[in-house]
């Protein structure tokens, strides 16, 4: 696989990891504090259903191999997910120390020190290779869910081929989780060992076209969709158009601005900032731009503190790193200035009857040198017209839930193209369930495979 990343110092000083790894000696004390819950409301609380007291229980005893083995079985992505979840509403959320007012035991680190150990060891993820069953799938798109189906198929002995557009692997994970929460090195380290059970990946291949499609389905006997979403929303202000951008001004979105440092290609900002949003995404480019050495750094949110889409905990992140905000306001056109930088111009807005109304008389204006949009990904319209013959409805296509199965079975899908962007850990259960039911589908459910190929 061509891995044309090379970690850039630079970035990798400026985006220091918000929770650094626990050691061998805080791993085991604070794996002996779990209560090892019989009915463990962290396992349920986990998408992936992860056996979160029998791994912690592993590493107290001081068998990390056994503790990875353990996850793995049931999240083949968790050195992504143990840095990217909110873990904080999830597992750690559920754990039953909140009942008797002490901290949550700190599930995340403990999943990332038993991880980490494995990717260290250079163990191959499937310890004896399965017999070949007589299945051919290929997954489109190569981010977790694609991933995840990919190697539960492999786990089962189907050949597999990944297709991705992008020059790298791993979809988000590469691409869209702030370095911060995950370097891309350690999202490509896990796609290596996917692809080191026998995974073909096809790089900068592209499906785009109603024949491009219709190839594909002639190579293969089924096709998982793991596309994600399309293209981050413009604002459709006045002057959006007129304004040029550069790598780092003008109008860059946030995902663009993510993408551009995690791949090194920027590495650092200058002047003034507005970040236009407030969910997860505004706030990693928000951050973002803030380490890259913008400064100010300034969300603008139509709705007050109260009501932000993102975590409490990654408000308070961004907070903490000196980003200001400004909230009740829309911004309502741009321009340029005769300096070469940017007018911003706002307004107050009210919520009256469901509808925001812009409050006369309240317009001001922002400069900056850039205005990152960070109001959503619209749906993958164009693209999903092409599988023209799976049913899509407002931009998601429509899936069995119970095993992943389109309206076309020979297609089957997870991940955000079909619940609209959800959380890392939701696609790999997206993708390792479609993986059981393309299985199904073709009559090589597990039990029917060879015994020992465990993941
Ligand atoms: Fe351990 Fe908390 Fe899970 Fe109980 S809920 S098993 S204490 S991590």
């Amino acid at each position: 696989m061509p891995n044309t990343f090379t970690e850039n110092p630079e970035i990798r000083q400026r985006f220091a990891e918000l929770h650094p790894p626990l050691t061998a000696q805080a791993a085991v004390v604070e794996s002996n504090r779990c209560l090892n819950c019989f009915d463990a409301p962290c396992m349920v609380a986990c998408p992936t259903h992860i056996d979160v007291p029998g791994f912690i229980k592993r590493i107290a005893s001081g068998n990390l191999r056994g503790s990875a083995r353990r996850i793995l079985e049931a999240n083949v992505l968790a050195g992504s997910c143990s840095r990217a979840c909110p873990v904080e509403v999830l597992c750690e959320g559920a754990c039953v120390m909140h009942r008797y007012d002490r901290p949550p035991i700190q599930i995340a680190l403990l999943q990332r020190h038993a991880m980490d150990a494995f990717h260290r060891s250079a163990e191959p993820l499937i310890p004896v290779q399965p017999p070949p069953i007589d299945l051919r799938v290929a997954c489109i798109g190569s981010g977790p869910a694609s991933l995840a189906c990919a190697a539960e198929l492999r786990r089962h002995g189907a050949q597999v081929t990944i297709l991705e557009r992008r020059p790298l692997p791993g979809g988000l994970n590469t691409y869209g989780v702030a370095d911060y929460k995950l370097p891309t090195a350690d999202s490509l380290r896990e796609v290596e060992l996917i692809r080191q059970t026998g995974v073909e990946f096809r790089l900068g291949a592209a499906i785009e076209t109603a024949a491009d499609l219709a190839t594909i389905e002639s190579e293969f006997d089924y096709i998982f969709l793991g596309v994600g979403l399309g293209a981050m929303q413009k604002l459709g202000i006045a002057g959006e158009e007129a304004i040029e951008s550069g790598e780092t001004t003008g109008v860059l979105n946030a995902l663009q601005l993510i993408a551009a440092y995690k791949t090194g290609h920027i590495t650092r900002m200058h002047g003034a900032v507005v970040v236009i949003g407030a969910g997860n995404t505004a706030i990693d480019a928000a951050v973002a731009a803030r380490r890259l050495g913008a400064d100010p750094v300034t969300m603008l949110y139509r709705r007050g503190p109260a009501d932000v889409s993102a975590f409490d905990f990654e408000l308070a992140h961004a907070r903490h790193e000196g980003v200001q905000f400004i909230w009740n306001s829309l911004p309502v056109a741009m321009h340029a200035s005769e300096d070469g930088n940017l007018l911003l111009e706002i307004q107050s807005v009210q919520l009256t009857g469901g509808k925001f109304e812009l409050i006369p008389g309240s317009q001001s204006t922002v400069p900056c040198k850039t205005i990152i949009p960070a109001i959503g990904q619209s749906p993958l319209t164009q693209l999903l017209s092409e599988f023209r013959r799976v049913t899509v409805e407002h931009g998601r296509i429509v899936i069995d839930r119970a095993n992943g199965q389109t309206s076309n079975p020979n297609f089957f899908a997870g991940g955000d193209c079909t619940n609209g962007g959800r959380e890392v850990v939701d696609a790999v259960a997206d993708g390792k369930r479609a993986a059981l039911g393309i299985l199904a589908a073709s009559n090589h459910a597990p039990g029917k495979t060879a015994e020992g190929a465990h993941v």
